[in-house]
């Protein structure tokens, strides 16, 4: 069933310190607003703290990657069963710094999937296309094969544990938002895309959240797109105020 999800993306950003007086306002502060499941990305370092903290809260806590090994001689890799032992179940895979400044292809970020899935965790799944990619109207085609190379191998019955992240990069970071129609246009060409690859069911129980300058301001028009489900907030989710508005703005 599709649902409605805000997820903070917070970066390599906040100490543990910063990040336990973040999420004891947030828990305060969402208690109140929260009609959608919220979901936060603290950095590795901070998780077991968000997980502690926020366990008699209905916000989750996922991680911002993985490693797709099992175990073993990854210097500096996390794994899927780390994750796990210490309750989080849920990473965000494919985000664009990611794919930009680490190299992750869609066939590596293929086999993270696998590993995710094989240990049953939620992945919020990111794409998207870049600026020269929209200017020469290749956007679709480039938004098209990150889905068919990184994901569209997964079975039917695994994609109720799937969410999607459309994230635009000439909107990451920038202040420029896709308009709402842009971003409507581009949730419903991917739901034309599963329809094709697998079948209508999935394509309507998938919960697709736009990413890419989301603020107070824009929350609600973004948001009241038919086909936008939610969306990926990077620099509005490290303040309490701004974050608890966009919740409540869907
Ligand atoms: C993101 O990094 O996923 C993101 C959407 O960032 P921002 O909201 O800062 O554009």
């Amino acid at each position: 069933m599709r649902k409605k999800i805000v997820a903070g993306n917070w970066k390599m950003n906040k100490n543990l310190a910063e990040t336990g007086e973040l999420l004891s306002n947030l828990k305060a502060k969402l208690g109140k607003v929260s009609e959608a499941e919220v979901i936060v990305a603290p950095t590795f370092t901070n998780l077991y703290r968000a997980t502690e903290e926020l366990k008699s809260s209905s916000v989750k806590v996922a991680a911002q990657n993985m490693h797709q090994a099992e175990n073993g001689a990854y210097t500096g890799e996390i794994s899927a069963d780390m994750l796990k032992s210490i309750d989080v179940n849920t990473v965000i895979l494919g985000h664009s710094e990611r794919r930009a400044y680490f190299g992750e292809t869609d066939e590596l970020l293929s086999q993270k999937v696998n590993t995710a899935l094989n240990h049953g965790m939620t992945i919020i799944f990111c794409f998207g296309e870049e600026l020269q990619d929209r200017k020469s109207n290749n956007h679709f085609a480039v938004v098209e094969s990150q889905l068919k190379n990184g994901l569209f191998h997964i079975d039917t019955s695994q994609w109720k544990n799937i969410i999607l992240a459309y994230e635009p990069v000439w909107a990451i970071g920038t202040g420029e938002t896709a308009s709402p129609e842009q971003a409507q246009e581009m949730h419903a060409f991917i739901r034309s895309t599963i329809v094709k690859a697998y079948n209508e069911t999935i394509a309507n129980d998938v919960s697709i959240l736009y990413g890419g300058s989301v603020k107070p301001n824009n929350a609600e028009e973004i948001f009241a797109k038919p086909d936008v489900d939610g969306g990926l907030i990077g620099g509005a989710s490290l303040d309490v105020e701004s974050f608890s508005a966009i919740v409540s703005a869907i």
